[in-house]
């Protein structure tokens, strides 16, 4: 069996993703390998193919009980022999998988870091053939990552008891060369493959909206979707946005840190296993949950930096089908953003916490100009984590909005610089704007401002400093010396003299919200309905999660592509062999149903 065999027969994909084929290449050419990849780029497949099509039993050393559980669960799924190794386990069930483990029948098993050092562990490995190591999560390697687990530290004694030394492939989304050279260094890679693959998610839509209401138009947009999670930077407002959104029937779960862990449980279970469709919580909620078909993460609050941001909204489409991260932003959140900084990190010294906040408020700056860029989101993240982006991804929130021609009012905005140079005075952009608006303020009276030919030929002030702000953008205008006073560029000249346009995103309009919807798929919508309903019972039936029967975007494709018998079944993206013989008929039937009654419509 070839990779490309191994794919389409057991996880049901038809090509690898950025940086799959390669690892999967290095791993079974034995090279250790330390893969840097952002959450949802499918870190997983890189070591089940190698496994699946090595000899021996692999090991994947992973730190979240629960996580490891339903992974194996979808490995099992998928026709493959795997088994968990944790805290979890009665005895008999542990040496059940020992014995099993023994006679060869088990391709990955999943443990937990801690058990590497239990004396029946290791007796077990000592009868294994083990071709490979792989490390989830490694940067819990590092004190320097965001969340280290001194059992980590164990994995590289582990390593050298094994009698022959399997090949090691570490994984983490954490890209910081810190991080980095530590995952190498603590787990003792030989000279790797190194690799980090983009940032981009190209599946995820980002959208900034600045509502008069944020509740109307989080329930707009819930309502258009099959499920969400809405952050939220405070617990009340967790739970008044929860008990809005159920009082307008939606099946709502609310989680934060201040609920006793039952009651967190409880509302993780009720979303994970679509009882509830949308799940309101504080950033407490995210580590340690894997669902794969969530639609839309909406921030109800800006979040502290960009960093957070970019993973909370990451757990939308992690399954790689479109999903929504949206922006509720207004101004006010800014002062509750700083109000949350100046009251962190209490428990340092008063040295540290001011060197901490400062460095948050400036993350909180980069977060701010994310919400109030005019230009392409997609492009602000990927800079601000250090990557190359084109000026236009085509497929943001920005990316869709309308162009305002600019030209009248730049021209407007250049004279008057131009006015006051022909009287030997230049000024930085306030003044600039107060002059176009028609300041009565008394320093531009007492400086016969108001007999300038350009005073008062604007109008609304706030709108004119944003023109003037992206005249400087664009390399029209030039602040120079400590004052940034105006000076025109040749570009300017240009432009006075009527050669040329200037276009600059504006507001949001009505138009780009229609717009972004035929970005979505939205085919047989009815039947994506009837399939979801058929996963869920599907899946409670067997105790799993939903996305472990099928992904969100496996229904999307069915409704696509309407397959009508078990050969074309297998065409639905994420369906292998196995899958396709177990549910392959239920769902055919509902699909078929379906197409009768459109086709009788014609
Ligand atoms: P990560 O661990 O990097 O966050 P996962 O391994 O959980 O990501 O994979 C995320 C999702 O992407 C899963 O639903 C998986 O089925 C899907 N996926 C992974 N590789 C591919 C591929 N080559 N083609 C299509 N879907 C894929
Ligand atoms: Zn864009």
């Amino acid at each position: 069996m070839d990779k490309y065999e191994a794919l389409r027969k057991f996880f049901g994909h038809s090509a690898f993703r950025e940086g799959q084929e390669e690892i999967v290449d290095n791993i079974l050419g034995g090279r250790d390998c330390l893969c840097v990849m952002p959450t949802g780029a499918g870190k997983s497949l890189c070591y089940q193919v190698p496994a699946l099509m090595m000899s021996g039993t692999s090991i994947v050393i992973s730190p979240l009980i629960s996580l490891m559980q339903w992974q194996v669960g979808d490995l099992i799924e998928n026709g493959i022999s795997a088994a968990y190794i944790n805290s979890s386990l009665e005895s008999s069930e542990y040496f059940d998988i020992c014995r099993r483990a023994a006679a060869g029948e088990l391709k990955i098993i999943y443990v937990a870091p801690e058990r590497l050092e239990t004396e029946s562990f290791l007796r077990l490995c000592e009868c294994l053939e083990i071709p490979l190591v792989a490390v989830d999560e490694a940067h819990c390697v590092s004190h320097w990552g965001q969340d280290f687990r001194p059992s980590y530290l164990k994995i590289s004694y582990f390593i050298r008891s094994l009698k022959n030394r399997p090949t090691v492939a570490a994984f983490t989304a954490t890209a910081t060369d810190t991080v980095k050279s530590d995952i190498e260094r603590l787990l003792e890679l030989k000279s790797p493959f190194s690799i980090t693959t983009g940032f981009d998610r190209p599946n995820l839509f980002y959208e900034v909206r600045t509502p008069e209401s944020k509740d109307a138009e989080l329930l707009s947009v819930i309502k258009s979707v099959s499920g969400a999670i809405v952050y939220c930077s405070t617990r009340k407002n967790v739970e008044s946005v929860g008990a809005m959104l159920s009082r307008n029937g939606i099946k709502t779960a609310v989680y934060h840190a201040g609920f006793s862990a039952d009651k967190r449980k409880a509302a993780q279970e009720d979303f994970l296993h679509d009882r509830a469709d949308v799940i309101v919580a504080t950033n407490a909620f995210g580590m340690g949950i894997d669902k794969s078909n969530v639609p839309l993460v909406v921030h109800y609050n800006v979040p502290k930096d960009l960093e957070s941001y970019y993973q909370e909204a990451g757990r939308a489409g992690r399954d790689g089908s479109p999903a929504r991260c949206i922006m509720l932003y207004s101004k006010s959140d800014i002062a509750l953003a700083k109000f949350m900084i100046e009251h962190s990190h209490e428990e340092l010294s008063l040295k540290e916490q001011s060197e901490l906040k400062k460095r948050d408020h400036i993350r909180l700056k980069k977060m701010i100009s994310y919400c109030e860029a005019k230009d392409c989101l997609r492009g602000e993240i990927l800079r601000y984590f250090g990557e190359k982006a084109p000026r236009r991804c085509g497929h943001c929130g920005n990316c869709l909005s309308d162009y305002d021609d600019i030209t009248l009012e730049a021209q407007k905005i250049l004279s008057c610089v131009y006015r006051l140079k022909q009287r030997n005075k230049s000024e930085g952009l306030p003044v600039i704007c107060s002059v176009l608006t028609g300041s009565r303020d008394r320093a531009i009276i007492e400086k016969g401002y108001n007999t300038l030919s350009t005073y008062g030929i604007m109008k609304e002030s706030e709108r004119v400093l944003q023109i003037a702000e992206h005249l400087v953008n664009e390399g029209y205008i030039e602040l120079c010396g400590k004052d940034r006073l105006c000076a025109l560029t040749s570009q300017a000249d240009e432009l006075i003299k009527s050669k040329g346009t200037v276009m600059m995103r504006l507001g949001k309009s009505q138009k780009k919200t229609a717009d972004s919807k035929k970005h979505f798929p939205t085919e047989n919508k009815e039947l994506f309905e009837m399939l979801r309903e058929l996963r869920r019972k599907t899946a409670e039936s067997l105790g799993v999660p939903p996305y472990v029967v099928f992904s969100d975007a496996s229904l999307w494709d069915m409704c696509s592509i309407l397959p009508k018998n078990h050969d074309e079944f297998l065409q639905v993206s994420g369906v292998g062999t196995r899958k396709a013989e177990r549910y392959g008929k239920k769902f055919l039937a509902v699909i078929n149903e379906y197409s009768k009654k459109i086709g009788s419509h014609f």
